[in-house]
């Protein structure tokens, strides 16, 4: 959608919902939205095999013209497999990411700054090769740190060794449906995938527009957003649909790489326990924004009645 159909939709969405009042002045900019995908776990495959799932989640990001970033767990590439499918991601010049070799909880009390700074350099020596590889490193869970030491000592650690934060912007619980999803598959071989497809869209719309607003209260602009998805199921066969939902909301598709450039992503909020999406950060930091903050900010728990009330 170019800026004037843009704007045309604004403008009559508004006389029909009767917000006359409600200024939407024509330089309204869209939301933009990068596509962050995690931890390229291809092994867990029911109903597509690891194949099909790569290509099919390849090809919609082909068919929207978009370039996403893919933060690899070092171990799901450490196999012919796994670099065979990795290769595709490289050679269709999507940006590949450090997620650790193991993805460990860096929360976890007894995980030490030496053994999960380790843990990333192992991951790195699989990484390297790749020529889309990128010193961008995403903590697993989005956990920095259960306390103000082990945050600020990885935060030195990652720039001694190059590498910024590739923080999400919207974070979500694709992973509970996508679990929901393969468990009734398992058990079920022909089952109805549309019901998950549906409760998916509508739940990552709903986490997409609470971070935007969240983001534009924290920062006073629209800030480019990166979406937390992952490799699974979900997104080999429902990814196009996600992306066509975001485009006829009136939102734009960009490549991650132009995302990565908002200056949004080198904020260093100060809070503990440290992570979460770095929108969810700085409003916690502010501690004014918006004093209901829950954490974590996202968890299947939140997700599960209203999946449990529609059987899925
Ligand atoms: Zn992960």
């Amino acid at each position: 959608m170019n800026r004037r159909n843009f704007t045309k939709t604004i403008a009559v969405s508004t006389v029909a919902l009767g917000l006359g009042s409600l200024k939407l002045s024509a330089a309204t900019p869209p939301s933009q939205l990068a596509i962050t995908m995690d931890d390229f776990n291809w092994a867990n495959a029911v109903r597509l095999s690891a194949d099909e799932r790569n290509n099919a989640i390849l090809g919609a990001l082909r068919s929207h013209s978009i370039k996403a970033a893919l933060f690899v767990i070092g171990r799901n590439a450490d196999s012919e497999t796994g670099k065979n499918l990795l290769k595709e991601w490289d050679t269709a010049g999507h940006v590949i990411g450090n997620h650790t070799y193991s993805h460990r909880n860096y929360n976890d009390p007894r995980m030490t700054t030496a053994a999960y700074a380790d843990d990333v350099l192992r991951a790195e020596i699989i990484l390297k090769g790749y020529p889309r590889f990128r010193k961008l490193f995403r903590f697993p869970m989005l956990k920095e740190g259960n306390t103000a030491e082990k945050r600020d000592a990885f935060r030195s650690f990652l720039k001694q060794h190059g590498y910024r934060t590739g923080h999400v912007t919207i974070d979500n619980s694709d992973w509970i449906i996508d679990e929901r999803l393969r468990i009734k598959l398992e058990k079920d071989p022909q089952a109805e995938v549309a019901p998950y497809r549906d409760f998916y869209l509508k739940h990552m719309w709903d986490r997409a527009v609470y971070y935007d607003e969240l983001g534009r209260k924290v920062m006073g602009r629209n800030v480019k957003h990166t979406i937390l998805m992952h490799f699974n199921l979900l997104n080999g066969l429902f990814l196009g649909d996600l992306m066509d939902m975001f485009r006829s909301k009136g939102w734009q598709l960009i490549d991650a790489e132009e995302a990565f450039t908002d200056p949004v992503f080198a904020a260093e909020p100060k809070i503990v326990p440290a992570g979460e999406s770095i929108i969810w950060s700085l409003a916690k930091a502010t501690g004014k924004i918006d004093k209901d903050l829950r954490y974590p900010a996202e968890d299947g728990e939140y997700e599960k009645a209203e999946m449990d009330k529609l059987g899925l």
